[in-house]
């Protein structure tokens, strides 16, 4: 253990909070930040999914001519904010440099260490404490309506396959004994294994913030508005509640990280894939583990609390409201999977997942500000948070990790 510590987290989403708590754990004093408390931003909505086997990134070889048509077509499950386009056509460009073999390969080859043994790391964070209860551990199924779509996805099966999460295929009446919930449109499930889920991800943030608190961390709520650097190294956090002094900081803000990275002379470029979801309270049925309803890209994952369904992405701005479309697409494709299920109500929710061009996150220190980078998880943050936190404490503590950190280096993108 080194020496402790006086280290400020910026951000309790799931980054922020499992990074607070490993640091805790080495000793340090550490205190983490939350402008609106903690599980206030992405943590909050998500589909709750441990996605071990979420290792292929968006920008996949073709993505340009299949972006394109679904963008024609108003049952899928993409979006675009024209009027954001020529705002974010800089990253858009830069995400799209990334859709070929090698570029995917390596992406792929980025995100295996950081998802695969996710439950594990859940399960390591929360052992002994409150938390726990919120993991829960499930198979998980993507629901075709034919064969031939299952077949029309084997570059990602292909992958999932040489990491070990090779699918187990039910098809035809099979399905609906699989999965009673679902209709006869579906006629092929391609199960995955041994993965997990979280049961209420807002009542899992709380419960780890309160672990944070009972280990003797310090939970504060306050804004972050700039970051004060001496001879080029942190010295202190500004708030609206005023200046905070601290050997080092955490930025874990999620989408919000880029102003702040931008102090730091930084040009990150993140831009936020919205997306929505709908949580159905008193569902008539279940499903028995996590789906994801491939027509429509969002996940279905049974919650102590009701069934979300979260997912679908919308490139746009994070100033404006939820979009109509995307709800109204998760609600159709609900209806359409699932016959019949009724519900009372359907909350509905907006969030922003983080995205850098290279689908990869921000891990490590950035130049030698004392400032490490812990956000850019994009659809995987849920998954990779605890193991995330667990690195960046790890490189605070100076413990060579097992892991060749560069693919998430932090300062890949370059200065302004
Ligand atoms: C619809 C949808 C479904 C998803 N499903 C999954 C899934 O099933 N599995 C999965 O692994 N991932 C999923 N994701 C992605 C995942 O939710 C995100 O990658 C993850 O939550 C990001 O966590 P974070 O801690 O980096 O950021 P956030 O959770 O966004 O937290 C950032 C925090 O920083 C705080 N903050 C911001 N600015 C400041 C400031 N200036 N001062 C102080 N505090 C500040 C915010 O209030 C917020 O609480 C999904 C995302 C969406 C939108």
């Amino acid at each position: 253990m080194s020496e402790p510590q006086k280290i400020i987290v910026i951000g309790a989403g799931i980054n922020g909070v499992s990074t607070a708590i490993w640091l805790r754990r080495a000793g340090h004093d550490v205190t983490l930040l939350d402008k609106d408390g903690p599980g206030a931003g992405a943590s909050f909505g998500n589909a709750g999914l441990l996605a071990q086997w979420a290792i292929i990134p968006v920008n996949t070889p073709g993505l340009m001519k299949t972006g394109l048509k679904y963008l024609a077509n108003p049952k899928s499950p993409l979006f675009m904010q024209w009027s954001y386009l020529p705002k974010m056509l800089p990253w858009l460009i830069r995400f799209l440099s990334h859709a070929n073999e090698d570029g995917a390969r390596r992406m792929i080859e980025g995100l295996i260490p950081i998802l695969t043994d996710s439950v594990a790391q859940h399960q390591a964070l929360t052992r002994g404490t409150s938390a726990a209860e919120f993991v829960a551990l499930s198979d998980f199924s993507y629901a075709y309506e034919t064969r031939a779509a299952f077949d029309a996805d084997s570059y990602g099966w292909k992958y999932r396959s040489d990491a070990g999460m090779a699918p187990e295929l039910i098809e035809g009446p099979a399905v609906q004994e699989a999965e009673p919930i679902l209709g006869r449109r579906i006629q092929c499930l391609a199960v995955t294994k041994d993965h997990g889920h979280v049961l209420n991800p807002g009542g899992y943030l709380k419960a780890l913030a309160q672990v944070l608190i009972e280990e003797g961390g310090t939970l504060r709520q306050a804004e972050v508005t700039d970051l004060t650097l001496t001879d080029g190294r942190i010295t202190s956090i500004e708030t609206d509640q005023g200046s905070l002094t601290c050997d080092q900081a955490v930025l874990a803000a999620g989408i919000w990280s880029k102003p702040l990275m931008r102090k730091l002379g930084l040009n990150v470029p993140l831009e936020a894939e919205r997306g929505h979801h709908l949580h159905l309270q008193n569902p008539s049925q279940m499903p028995r583990n996590p789906m994801m309803v491939t027509t429509g890209k969002f996940g279905v994952t049974p919650m102590n609390d009701g069934l979300r369904c979260a997912g679908t992405v919308e490139l746009g701005s994070i100033e404006k409201g939820p979009s109509r479309k995307a709800l109204d697409l998760i609600r159709h494709y609900i209806a359409h999977t699932f016959p019949d299920l009724t519900y009372d109500s359907a909350e509905e929710w907006l969030g922003f997942r983080p995205s850098t061009p290279d689908s990869l996150p921000l891990i490590g220190e950035i130049a030698q500000t004392g400032v490490h980078a812990a956000f850019g998880h994009q659809h995987i943050g849920l998954t990779a948070g605890p193991k995330t936190g667990r690195l960046v404490a790890d490189l605070i503590e100076g413990r060579r990790t097992n892991l060749d950190l560069t693919p998430y280096d932090a300062n890949r993108f370059g200065r302004r």
